[in-house]
């Protein structure tokens, strides 16, 4: 099969998708998007993340993106189903320290347009996140439009409106095995269902991006990494949230605490740890198989108990109730980081 597009987009994640959105806005058509797992949910990083969206940022430029990324996502709905839950975002301060380092943020934030982020008492941090001990914090920073995402909703949304405009077609189970290039210009792709032409080709792989940029011989500075996440046993106290409303229903607030690089979200009925305090671990693309499907994609790399261990003992005692709970499902998801290149040839991070 040989046929050619205006632009291919290779990946249907959240970027590839949203590209093939935007694009779609500004009047483009003949857009081809291939991903080489299911359509939507792909068993890249976007079908397995808790979405959570925290729109304080040191750098104005990510902070207006995640600003603009809520309102994108607040305006799209999938089969009648929101793509954002605006519970708010709060960041709690363990230390002194860290209180101070709150209203920093606050001014940082201020100065960026998020103008209702405030400085919340320790009971008012209670009211929106019923499970954490207010005698353990100083206070929180909240801003009240943070909140998480529905990211694999959201992937659906922007391709319905991509196809509906016949602006593009998403196709998926067609892995992109190599390019074709002649005279140092892009002219398509290959897949195992024959060759598809194009004027461009833009690459949305996620961890998979560096093995891409090899095929075409050039470099992508993505590089793999592991992140941990573990859920736990359900709670009695949100019995309401589990069975037919599954998917759709939070209330409390997503939870940051820096001081061990922790997040903590509800999911349904029962919570979710995130943690970043570990060793950095990295991997090569070529390693990562083409999962079967999103199930099968947090179990590319095993769960190491050791690194969440500190993380656990920290959660268990910022929230007691955790400690009643047992682990249920624990993954080392994956996701890409960007990747420079030092003056002496060394990959740094
Ligand atoms: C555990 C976990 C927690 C996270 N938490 C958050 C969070 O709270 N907030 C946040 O903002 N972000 C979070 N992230 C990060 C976020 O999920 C990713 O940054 C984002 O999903 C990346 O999107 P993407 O489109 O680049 O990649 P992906 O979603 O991985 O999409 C890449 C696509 O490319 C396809 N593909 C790969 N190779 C080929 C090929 N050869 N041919 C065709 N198709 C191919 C894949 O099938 C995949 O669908 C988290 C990620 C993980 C794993």
């Amino acid at each position: 099969m040989s046929r050619k597009s205006r632009i291919i987009i290779v990946g249907s994640g959240i970027v590839g998708a949203s590209t093939a959105y935007h694009l779609a806005q500004l009047g483009w058509k003949d857009m081809l998007i291939l991903d080489q797992g299911p359509l939507f949910e792909t068993g890249g990083s976007t079908s397995h993340a808790p979405g959570g969206v925290f729109q304080t940022n040191p750098s104005r430029m990510m902070c207006k993106f995640a600003q603009y990324t809520v309102d994108l996502l607040r305006s799209l709905t999938y089969e009648g189903k929101p793509c954002f839950h605006t519970v708010g975002g709060i960041e709690v301060s363990k230390t002194k320290e860290r209180h101070e380092d709150l209203y920093r943020k606050l001014g940082i934030a201020h100065s960026y347009g998020l103008t209702d982020a405030k400085i919340i008492s320790p009971d008012e941090v209670l009211k929106m996140s019923p499970f954490i001990d207010p005698e353990k914090i100083h206070g929180g920073y909240y801003v009240p439009t943070d909140g998480l995402a529905a990211p694999v909703r959201a992937v659906r949304a922007m391709a319905k409106y991509v196809t509906d405009l016949n602006a593009g077609e998403f196709i998926g189970d067609t892995p992109v095995t190599g390019f074709k290039i002649s005279n140092n210009q892009i002219r398509g792709v290959e897949t195992p269902h024959g060759e598809y032409e194009a004027d461009i080709v833009l690459v949305s792989t996620g961890i998979w991006a560096p093995k891409m940029g090899r095929l075409a011989n050039i470099s992508l500075p993505l590089v793999p990494c592991e992140h941990q996440m573990a859920w736990l046993e359900p709670f009695d106290e949100l019995k309401e949230f589990q069975a037919e409303h599954k998917e759709a229903q939070v209330e409390h607030a997503l939870m940051r605490h820096q001081d061990y690089s922790l997040y903590f979200r509800q999911w349904n009925d029962t919570y979710v740890i995130g943690n970043y305090r570990h060793e950095p671990r990295i991997l090569e693309s070529e390693e990562l198989k083409k999962p079967e499907d999103a199930e099968e994609m947090p179990s590319l790399v095993d769960f190491r108990p050791d690194d969440f261990a500190g993380a656990h003992q920290e959660s268990n005692w910022l929230f007691p109730k955790f400690a009643e709970k047992k682990l249920t499902r624990k993954i080392n998801g994956l996701f890409s980081f960007t990747l420079m290149e030092s003056s002496n040839g060394r990959n740094i991070n």
